[in-house]
């Protein structure tokens, strides 16, 4: 099939997934990849590409305005990932930031004034969201070491820490803070907003993946938030790891669109590069190499596919989503790689593609839980002993 979907896993798709992932297609190809090069040189996001998402209405796929979910939620999610992913992770990060973790924890964690205030304006991409969770001490210790702490003072709450590597933090119009309780040591989810006296945000300079989506140093000292602010329906980390799970089959198929789009490219230039007189794709160590690639991007659909399924189906575990992530963000780092070397010396250029999907694919492996704790998760599960808590 030209499009990798080697086994046609997905003729599966109704007709409005179909359309769904048609018009992420479009978008990307219209939209973002004239421009990705230069907001990645630029280290920048195109605001002009909100608007443009706008229209697409591509959250309303996802949520209901009441905060709950669609019955192929999880699914569509994936199809929108996979078809940023395959032109450009950073795109789909800022999605999933948005529309995945910092919705996700207003629309568990919320109330119903909270939810009504804050949701639709969500699903119109009018006020547009981060999530502060990790802190600069500690990513994967967060949910045992958090430093952030909040103290209620009368009707507001006073916070102080520090977030760090916080997705669209640097514009966003709040930011839904994580925060251990001085008293009671529970963990407390607050809706910041943007201009908050004592929350300032530094955004975070000089990565080497994802450039194009901007990431925040948060710093919050003495910042007061109104009751009215904090989440009301959490449960303490309950809630924050439910987020997570939700959004981690997300980061599943990023794995996936991110090896396909570098796929695609190494299999368009082994058809056109020539060397000793032949194209390169007549080589059998090329074919070796993209024959490889093909079956890794055509097991790891099948992988997060059934994830899917499974996640809407009100089936899956904590277990399920880190081993497809654990497997996929693999998979992919072994994609990118051979796609990279078929491009030879030319796969180092941005102007080609495929060193962008390779440099990107290095923060897909770490996010999200890094490979080691998604593996010890899955650990976990299978031994009955914990290895890290
Ligand atoms: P550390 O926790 O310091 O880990 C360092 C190494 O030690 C890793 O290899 C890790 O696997 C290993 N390790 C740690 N503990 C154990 C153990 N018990 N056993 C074995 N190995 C262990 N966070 C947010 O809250 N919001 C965001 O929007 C957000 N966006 C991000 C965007 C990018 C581009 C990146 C890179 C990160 C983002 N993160 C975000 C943070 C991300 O979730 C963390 O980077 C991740 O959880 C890992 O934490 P850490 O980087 O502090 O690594």
């Amino acid at each position: 099939a030209p499009d990798g979907d080697f086994y046609g896993q997905l003729d599966r798709l109704t007709p409005e997934q179909r359309e769904v992932r048609a018009q992420v297609r479009t978008f990307m190809t219209d939209q973002v990849r004239p421009i990705m090069n230069v907001y990645w040189n630029r280290d920048e996001f195109p605001q002009q590409l909100i608007p443009e998402l706008r229209k697409l209405d591509l959250v309303r796929r996802v949520w209901n305005e009441d905060g709950t979910r669609k019955p192929d939620a999880t699914l569509v999610e994936g199809l929108i990932t996979l078809e940023a992913c395959r032109v450009d992770v950073s795109t789909a990060v800022f999605f999933g930031v948005h529309a995945g973790l910092a919705f996700a924890s207003i629309a568990l964690g919320g109330s119903e004034e909270q939810k009504a205030e804050w949701l639709p304006k969500m699903l119109d991409l009018e006020a547009v969201g981060a999530f502060g969770l990790t802190e600069p001490e500690g990513g994967s210790q967060v949910s045992q070491g958090m430093r952030t702490t909040c103290r209620r003072d009368g009707d507001s709450w006073v916070l102080n820490g520090e977030k760090y590597w916080i997705g669209n933090s640097p514009f966003s119009d709040f930011t839904v803070v994580w925060a251990r309780d001085e008293d009671t040591n529970e963990v407390r989810g607050f809706i910041v907003r943007a201009g908050t006296a004592g929350y300032r945000v530094e955004k975070i300079e000089g990565k080497t993946a994802l450039r194009i989506v901007e990431n925040g140093h948060v710093f919050l000292e003495d910042c007061r938030v109104p009751e009215a602010d904090r989440l009301q329906a959490t449960r303490g980390w309950r809630t924050t790891a439910e987020v997570l799970r939700l959004t981690r089959a997300g980061v599943a198929w990023q794995g996936v669109g991110c090896a396909l789009g570098a796929y695609e490219l190494a299999l368009g230039y082994a058809q056109t590069r020539e060397q000793f007189g032949k194209r390169i794709g007549e080589f059998q160590l090329i074919q070796n190499h993209l024959v490889h690639m093909l079956g890794n991007v055509t097991s790891m659909l099948a992988l997060v596919l059934r994830l899917s399924d499974m996640a809407d189906a009100g089936e899956m575990g904590d277990e399920h989503a880190s081993l497809a992530k654990v497997v996929t963000a693999a998979r992919c780092r072994e994609t990118v790689a051979l796609a990279r070397e078929t491009f030879g010396g030319n796969g180092i250029l941005l102007q080609n593609g495929v060193a962008k999907h390779f440099a990107d694919t290095e923060a897909i492996y770490s996010y999200e839980g890094t490979n080691e704790i998604n593996t010890l998760v899955v650990g976990r599960a299978i031994t009955g002993f914990s290895a890290f808590v």
